[in-house]
């Protein structure tokens, strides 16, 4: 008897549909334009404004007549296409929530701002009426919050729909606004250990907002950790510059030039990689990164001469191979940064004994990771998996030591792992990149 029942209103339906479309039915077509506004990025990625990066976004239809609320999400051009019986009007909004390759990003209201955390939503449109080949463009930016919410929005969905790591099912979530980092008012990522109000987030001040590697560092922090299982990743960020007396000045923690534990180290290089592996994809070969700040490279104290917040991560520092593209990094007579630490003064950084072990850079990292994968043909997906099987969460964070159970150790013997089977490469990186103390 259901089936019946259902049989006939299916048919019923059809006939509805079929019949009405002949007088006032049709299709019409939204599409939705991001209009970024980085400041960073000038050369060298490939995110620039397009609707291409709003695919996966989802919109919101509310009809007028009943409140009826439909949504739908946008495809890789950032448009969608529907069919329509009757003509009726609605409200058009944008929700800063997408699926992409099978993964989600949300865009949330901070908890400081907004208690309960909605998702962020932007009106496009309060009295839209249905026409046949209606095909309204909606564009939205221009260094306002509605830009800071697509810069977001479409650096994430491009570091998804781009190198998704292999991962599905998993729900990225962003909160823009507000400072929920501990330490830092720049953006973090919050794993349960370091930020327990906010677990499992991307906290996204406004002025990160503006900066799309930045905002793809975090998001290379959340997804190592959504490949470690949500252990996240014990660094220490905090030692640095021990036993440097030599004149330098010191570079300060947590910064790319500045010598750290490798827990630290390692924690942002496989961040700062997954940025420029996204936005230096495939046709880019010189690895262009632009930083908030300058990297005081010869520790001089001051930014100078050819230190710039652009620089490449695939030139070595001994300046040979190849030519730097960009203002970089003053040469220096070893291939690693934090062998040449001191700089050719009289104090050195890496003196024999157990205090050179376990510390590292996070450029040295960084270019360890690109080296990994241009050279060495080791791809994103296996080098999460070679993060999760080095077991970050367990390492030895600031000892003064080597083996399995230290970054380098750790990570070399997860290379060897019957899965991945690349130790000798990832040994062969490590060595030139100095990754291996
Ligand atoms: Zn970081």
């Amino acid at each position: 008897m259901i089936r019946r029942i259902a049989r006939w209103a299916a048919v019923a339906a059809g006939l509805a549909v079929g019949g009405q479309a002949h007088a006032t039915g049709g299709s019409y077509t939204i599409c939705v334009n991001f209009g970024l506004s980085y400041t960073d990025g000038a050369t060298g990625d490939h995110l620039t404004g397009s609707s291409y990066h709003a695919r996966g976004t989802t919109i919101r239809m509310t009809r007028h007549s009943d409140n009826y609320t439909n949504d739908f999400t946008l495809d890789s051009n950032g448009c969608v296409t529907n069919t329509f019986v009757t003509s009726a009007t609605w409200t058009i909004e944008l929700v800063f929530k997408a699926t992409v390759l099978g993964n989600s990003i949300e865009l949330r209201k901070d908890p400081a701002v907004d208690a309960s955390e909605p998702i962020y939503k932007m009106l496009l449109d309060s009295s839209f009426t249905t026409v046949d080949g209606a095909a309204p463009i909606f564009t939205f930016g221009g260094g306002t919050t509605p830009a800071d919410l697509s810069n977001i929005m479409a650096a994430a969905v491009y570091g998804i729909a781009n190198r998704n790591g292999g991962l599905s099912g998993v729900t990225y979530s962003f909160r823009y606004g507000g400072t929920n980092c501990p330490g830092s008012a720049f953006g973090c990522y919050c794993t349960s250990v370091d930020c327990t109000s906010n677990y499992r987030t991307v906290n996204v001040p406004a002025a990160l907002a503006k900066y799309k590697y930045g905002i793809l560092h975090e998001m290379g922090h959340a997804m190592s950790d959504e490949a470690n299982g949500h252990l996240g990743s014990d660094a220490d960020c905090g030692g640095e510059d021990d036993a440097c007396t030599g004149g330098d000045v010191d570079q300060g923690l947590h910064r790319m030039s500045s010598k750290e534990y490798n827990s630290c180290a390692a924690s942002e290089g496989i961040a700062h990689f997954f940025s420029v592996l996204v936005l230096d994809d495939d046709t880019v070969t010189d690895c262009i990164i632009q930083k908030h700040y300058a990297p005081d490279w010869d520790s001089t104290g001051t930014v100078t001469g050819n230190e710039s917040d652009t620089f490449s991560c695939e030139i070595g520092v001994d300046g040979v191979t190849p030519p730097p593209p960009a203002p970089s990094i003053p040469a220096v007579p070893s291939h690693d940064f934090l062998g040449n630490y001191d700089h050719g003064n009289s104090g050195d950084c890496i003196p024999t004994g157990t205090i050179s072990e376990n510390r590292g850079t996070e450029y040295d990292w960084l270019r360890m990771f690109w080296d990994l994968h241009t050279d060495h043909a080791i791809d994103w997906p296996d080098i999460l998996l070679q993060w999760n099987l080095a077991d970050p969460d367990s390492w030895n964070s600031n000892g003064n030591g080597h083996g399995t159970s230290y970054p380098a150790g750790g990570m070399s013997d997860a290379a060897g792992n019957l899965y991945l089977n690349y130790q000798s490469d990832y040994d062969a990186a490590a060595a030139w990149n100095g990754t291996n103390r």
